[in-house]
C-alpha cells in the first residue's frame, strides 16, 4: 500500500490503461499528485467533461461531443464518398493525415468467429440506410489486410452489391497490417490512392 486508499485506486485505475503497466502508473500517479493545479485537477476536470460530453455519432459511429458528429455534420465534407473503418482510431488516422474528403462508418470491429463477432455485432445498420438513401456514390473499404478484415469486407461487399454504389478497397500492395493507426501518412496515401473496385 503506498499513500493510502485513494493513492493506491489512482494508481490501479492507471494501469488498466493500454501502455501502462503497474510501474508506468505508479510513475504517472507520482506526476500527476506532485502538481494537482497544472496536472491533476486539469486532468480530472477533462476526464469529466469527456464523461459527461462524448458520445457515439448515430451516423458514422465515431466518437464526439456532438451528434452528429463534426464530420458528418460538415457540409464541406463530400457526403458521397463514405469509407469504412474498424475503429476510431483508424478513423483518426485517416483525419490526422488529411487524405480523406468524405465521411466515415465506424464498425466497431471485424467478422471474428474467434472472438465471436458476428454481423450482429457490428455497426451497419447506418451504412446501409445512408447507402439505401441514394446519395451515396462510392464506398471505400478501409479495413485490415487480416484474415478478418478481408473476410468483412467481402461480407460487406454482398450486402451492398443490390445498391447502385460503387465499392473500393484500399490497395493490398501496401503492408496494412490491421491497424491502421499504426501506419505513417505516406503508407496511408499509399493505400487510398491505390484503392481499387473490390472483387
Ligand atoms: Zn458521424
Amino acid at each position: 500500500m503506498m499513500g493510502g486508499g485513494d493513492v493506491e485506486r489512482l494508481i490501479q485505475l492507471l494501469s488498466r490503461l493500454p501502455g501502462l503497466g503497474p510501474r508506468s502508473a505508479r510513475r504517472a500517479a507520482l506526476t500527476l499528485l506532485r502538481a494537482p493545479q497544472t496536472r491533476l485537477i486539469p486532468l480530472a476536470q477533462a476526464m469529466e467533461q469527456a464523461a459527461h460530453s462524448v458520445r457515439t455519432c448515430s451516423v458514422c459511429g465515431t466518437l464526439d461531443s456532438s451528434d452528429p458528429c463534426s464530420i458528418c455534420a460538415d457540409p464541406s465534407r463530400d457526403h458521397s464518398l463514405i469509407c469504412v473503418v474498424e475503429t476510431v482510431g483508424d478513423l483518426w488516422a485517416l483525419e490526422r493525415s488529411r487524405l480523406h474528403p468524405g465521411t466515415y462508418q465506424v464498425l466497431g470491429g471485424v467478422l471474428s468467429a474467434l472472438s465471436g463477432i458476428g454481423p450482429e455485432d457490428l455497426n451497419t445498420a447506418s451504412l446501409l440506410a445512408r447507402v439505401s438513401s441514394g446519395e451515396v456514390r462510392e464506398v471505400i473499404l478501409a479495413l485490415g489486410a487480416t484474415v478478418e478484415g478481408a473476410s468483412t469486407a467481402h461480407w460487406l461487399q454482398e450486402k451492398l452489391a443490390a445498391h447502385d454504389v460503387a465499392i473500393t478497397r484500399v490497395g493490398h500492395g501496401v503492408p496494412i497490417g490491421g491497424a491502421l493507426d499504426v501506419l505513417d501518412d505516406g503508407t496511408l496515401a499509399a493505400a487510398l490512392s491505390a484503392r481499387r473496385p473490390a472483387q
